[in-house]
């Protein structure tokens, strides 16, 4: 039995509800009473209230989704309108909070990107993308046997079995072996302790011929897909070095490979632009989009193809029932949470808050760049998303977990919510990181700065 009863908990019926009924996931329950999860009542912009009225600035933005910031009326607003108007209706037909955020989607992102299927979530997002790969991939080379997807160590692409099977985080997946066949990985770029060109002068992007190497000894005809994040976000935030995408763009080119951007972190202004791939002038054949598509104020994936990918899948002979692409959701696309993209979008593009990330991100890096400690080994940050990575002092080893964890408590006894790459890959839960509302101003980013400087200190 988990030991769920506290004085707390007894004197407060939620909390007695939430240990008792609630399943957290990624917490351990055992213990929990004496250590309850926060429970949040109130937000409003970059901030967040618990229960008991105390304020904490929220540099997750949530889980790397409040991109808008929270208390956004015109958001509850279309969705208040939508339920009003038609509360439900599936897109296996067609309604026009689907067909117009269709349309948004595609013109923001550069030809050849067109064709939008909608799902509830990026996981969700992510396993349109690599059933479309695999399906798109099969039919493109008639009698090949295209299927092996290649990702990198370190990343993540979502919680469903296609998902933890492509990414690149061992503590995520061994509960639950064996995964789906087909996936493969790489070394991630890391410039802290990269084991291609670590010693040259400069970078020679080796890891990304590593994607080469591996089509080749595993044979192109069978490979499929190719998927990245433009920048590792969960897994430790791992930006791509200049040139790399721009590198796995050719490769997939030369072998016939279909290139997956996963943006479901990086999209929608995190990085500075407005997708993450627009650092590099490579564009994939498919892109993964959700959190920052509504910035959570209500569930949605979606998965973009190009024309050509689409293409593959029409068919008016004798093969057409199953040339299309065979897969059902009930919820995906639903119509209030269409409606919530769209009031976002309008608030994300309007306040230019892709501008703000790359401005306030930019002071953001300098001043945690001026925190001067031995046990930083490496700032990485793009945009408003950042990793601090904590070393043993003089050394590229990984500080101890339970010291970072101490660290990140004593960020948030000073009222600012960081978070940190747990439950990856063992020994490398060392990096904190950051990835605020993008409606963060530069006063804001000094009080995150300064929690974490303290710290530090501490
Ligand atoms: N892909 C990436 C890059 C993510 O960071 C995440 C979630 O953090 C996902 C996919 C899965 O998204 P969700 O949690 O909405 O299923």
């Amino acid at each position: 039995m988990p030991d769920t009863q506290s004085t707390a908990a007894l004197a407060d019926p939620l909390l007695d509800a939430d240990l008792h009924h609630l399943w957290h996931g990624a917490l351990q329950h055992q213990g929990l009473a004496q250590q309850p999860p926060m429970r949040m009542e109130a937000a409003d912009g970059c901030y967040v209230w618990d229960e008991t009225g105390r304020r904490y600035l929220d540099a997750m933005a949530g889980l790397w989704c409040v991109n808008i910031g929270y208390g956004r009326k015109a958001v509850a607003d279309a969705v208040y309108a939508q339920m009003q108007q038609m509360c439900f209706y599936p897109l296996t037909q067609s309604h026009a909070p689907g067909a117009a955020l269709a349309k948004r989607v595609a013109d923001l992102l550069p030809e050849p990107l067109n064709r939008v299927f909608f799902s509830n979530s990026g996981s969700e997002a992510v396993e349109m993308a690599l059933k479309i790969a695999r399906q798109a991939a099969k039919r493109m080379h008639p009698g090949q046997n295209r299927y092996k997807i290649i990702a990198r160590h370190r990343s993540y692409h979502g919680s469903t079995f296609a998902g933890i099977s492509a990414g690149g985080q061992h503590l995520r997946k061994q509960s639950f072996e064996p995964l789906v066949p087909g996936f493969l990985h790489v070394a991630p770029p890391d410039t802290l302790r990269c084991g291609f060109c670590g010693k040259e002068a400069a970078c020679t992007l080796a890891c990304a011929d590593e994607f080469e190497r591996m089509i080749r000894m595993e044979g192109p005809e069978t490979v499929a897909a190719i998927i990245v994040e433009p920048a590792i976000g969960g897994g430790g935030v791992f930006p791509s070095p200049a040139g790399y995408l721009e590198s796995l763009r050719r490769i997939c080119d030369r072998y016939g490979v279909l290139l997956i951007f996963d943006e479901v972190i990086t999209g929608f202004g995190r990085t500075g632009k407005l997708f993450g791939f627009q650092h590099s002038t490579a564009v994939p054949d498919l892109a993964v989009l959700a959190k920052g598509l509504t910035s959570g104020y209500l569930p949605l994936g979606a998965t973009v193809a190009s024309e050509a990918v689409f293409a593959a899948f029409l068919s008016d002979r004798e093969d057409k029932q199953q040339a299309k692409f065979v897969s059902l959701s009930t919820f995906g696309g639903h119509p209030a949470s269409c409606a919530a993209a769209l009031a976002n979008l309008d608030i994300l593009l309007g306040e230019k808050l892709t501008e703000n990330s790359a401005a306030v991100g930019a002071v953001l890096a300098e001043k945690l760049r001026a925190i001067r400690d031995p046990r930083i080994g490496q700032i990485r940050a793009v945009g408003l998303l950042a990793g601090i990575e904590l070393v043993q002092a003089g050394t590229i080893e990984p500080l101890a977990e339970a010291e970072v964890v101490a660290i990140q408590k004593r960020v948030r006894q000073a009222n600012v919510i960081i978070g940190r790459n747990a439950d990856t890959v063992a020994g490398f839960g060392n990096v904190l990181t950051i990835s605020p509302p993008l409606t963060l101003r530069v006063e804001q980013a000094g009080e995150i700065v300064d929690a974490i400087a303290g710290a530090l200190l501490a």
